[in-house]
């Protein structure tokens, strides 16, 4: 189950699922796109504040800090937005692009992992997980399984994209009332509709 974390996609501290949070770091603002993985160091951030996201064992594996270089930054902003163009297909129940569903799929089988047993106290026997990649590609790895799986599963039908002028975010429908990515797209699309009646009204 999802942990629930602030994230900059969904101010009310409910998480939306994993592919989602990483989709939303395009964002806009003030009509222009905001890019949130700008630099390596943004990334870094993001994984560390996202790591209770992903399925257990997390790409981090309780390490407090995971560098990212260019072309790992540059690997995941592709993915991004492949992921991106694939929640909108599956928003707009459109036919994908089969480059995108490639791309995922390839990202999908970039990493390996597994249980080696570590048993030094007699008492105590543990598990440690060993993967085939750096932190940053099992990272990306899991976001695209993650995307894999919700997109095929019955909670792809409750994603959307918030329809808030100007706004360029995802979200999951957690309750059927659920129409914006925040409250603050509600209000601002309620004035919108307001203020489109009130021309509608206004005498020529
Ligand atoms: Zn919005």
């Amino acid at each position: 189950m999802a942990k629930a974390v602030v994230t900059s996609s969904n101010r009310s501290g409910q998480a939306e699922p994993l592919p989602v949070e990483f989709a939303n770091t395009l964002s806009a603002s003030r009509g222009a796109l905001v890019e949130g993985l700008a630099c390596p160091a943004d990334l870094e951030t993001w994984l560390r504040r996202h790591q209770g996201l992903f399925p257990d064992p997390g790409p981090l594996r309780g390490e407090a800090a995971v560098r990212v270089s260019d072309q790992q930054l540059c690997h995941a902003r592709v993915l991004r937005d492949t992921v991106r163009r694939l929640i909108a297909a599956r928003v707009d129940r459109k036919a994908p692009d089969p480059w995108d569903v490639a791309h995922v799929n390839r990202a999908s089988s970039m990493c390996q992992s597994w249980p080696v047993l570590v048993w030094q106290d007699p008492r105590a026997p543990g598990a440690e997980f060993l993967c085939t990649t750096d932190a940053v590609t099992h990272a990306l790895a899991l976001i695209a399984r993650s995307l894999v799986l919700l997109l095929a599963g019955e909670q792809g039908a409750l994603l959307r994209s918030c329809r808030a002028p100007g706004c360029v975010l995802f979200f999951y429908r957690h309750h059927p009332r659920r129409a914006w990515c925040s409250s603050g797209c509600g209000n601002r699309a309620r004035v919108a509709r307001h203020q489109a009646r009130r021309c509608v009204g206004d005498p020529p």
